[in-house]
């Protein structure tokens, strides 16, 4: 019998399986609130349930935690990096970053990616597969034991493309904000799409106020091609435009992702054409110079670059922010995360 993913239940899971196991109504809540609220790293620490009742979950229930098998600290400004072990063996990374206003974590949304950008480690070795809205939440719940706080905001920007894995990311962004849950507010949530124009379509009617970020990288279709398999598929004009919709629907101001790539997408006419582009769109633009990975030569565009590009931005009044690097020397900037397998799955790991 195939177990099911302790941590994706939804409140109306847990009364369908109550209901199934002959149990009170109640009981379902109590096991949400273990899951969700308590965060309970086991069936077995779920004490105001039998032993009965714990046994019969554990027959229908799989609570596999994640399994840390590192976690790095950078020195240049304490963002911290956690690799977990899935169940099957894979690999997944999460990053904290740590701000005055509260903890962010980005995290995972598939094991791998098949979206083939070519400035991005993580879909170096295509996807392997999607993550369950489980595996989505204990990348949150495990930092969150971590450090002992609650975070403040979540991105889904670390490996893959959340919205080539939508019912996953739809359940889990309902989880995380279950008031009886992790109670996390849509407003501090983040989803970043490299343009999947149908899905952002459909992500406007859910009625789930997070913010959408569009990774752009490119002002012209041509340039973003070259770069981004994606925009083979659906133009600049049409990602735009289902962005447009989605501010209108939902009130949530756009994000534009661009990375800058010396010689590729950072000259000055490219600032002009994207803030001809953007121009009166209302969104908000993040420049960062890209990451560089082992497998590609693309280079960081030099400081000076990044920064003409700002002001040329600016004359289309266009809000812009330059992005800090976080976590350069442990590898987990933008586009530098990777899909491993476990090596060793007896190396020294912790549970969380
Ligand atoms: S940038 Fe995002 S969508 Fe593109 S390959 Fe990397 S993880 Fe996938």
């Amino acid at each position: 019998m195939m177990l099911s993913d302790l941590r994706s239940m939804t409140l109306a899971d847990c009364r369908e399986l109550m209901k199934t196991l002959g149990e009170k109504d109640y009981r379902a809540e109590q096991l949400f609130s273990w899951i969700h609220e308590k965060r309970a790293a086991s069936i077995d620490d779920m004490t105001n349930l039998s032993k009965a009742l714990r046994g019969q979950l554990k027959e229908n229930l799989d609570d596999t935690p994640l399994v840390t098998v590192r976690h790095l600290v950078s020195k240049l400004d304490g963002t911290e990096k956690f690799a977990f072990r899935l169940p099957d063996g894979n690999v997944i990374e999460t990053v904290l970053m740590k701000y005055e206003h509260g903890d962010s974590v980005c995290i995972s949304s598939q094991a791998g990616c098949r979206m083939g950008c070519a400035f991005c480690a993580s879909t170096l070795r295509g996807l392997v597969r999607n993550l369950t809205p489980g595996e989505m939440l204990s990348q949150i719940y495990a930092v969150s034991a971590s450090t002992g706080k609650k975070v403040s905001n979540v991105v889904i920007m670390g490996t893959g493309e959340p919205l080539d894995n939508y019912d996953n990311v739809i359940r889990f962004l309902r989880l995380i904000t279950d008031p009886k849950g992790y109670d996390l507010s849509a407003r501090s949530i983040t989803l970043s799409t490299c343009g999947l124009v149908p899905a952002i379509h459909r992500l406007s009617e859910e009625g789930l106020p997070i913010t959408l970020a569009i990774s752009l990288h490119a002002p012209d279709d041509f340039t973003r091609r070259q770069i981004m398999p994606i925009a083979k598929r659906y133009a600049i004009d049409e990602v735009l435009e289902a962005a447009d919709a989605y501010f209108k629907v939902t009130g949530r101001r756009v994000t534009c992702e661009y990375s800058l790539i010396a010689g590729v997408n950072d000259s000055e006419d490219h600032a002009h054409a994207l803030g001809r582009l953007l121009r009166g769109r209302g969104y908000h633009v993040n420049l960062i110079s890209v990451n560089p990975i082992r497998e590609r030569n693309y280079r960081e565009s030099a400081v000076s670059s990044v920064a003409a590009f700002k002001k040329i931005l600016e004359k289309y009044h266009i809000n812009v922010t330059i992005r800090k690097k976080l976590g350069a020397d442990i590898d987990s900037a933008c586009g530098q995360l990777r899909l491993e397998v476990a090596e060793d799955p007896a190396a020294k790991s912790e549970e969380t």
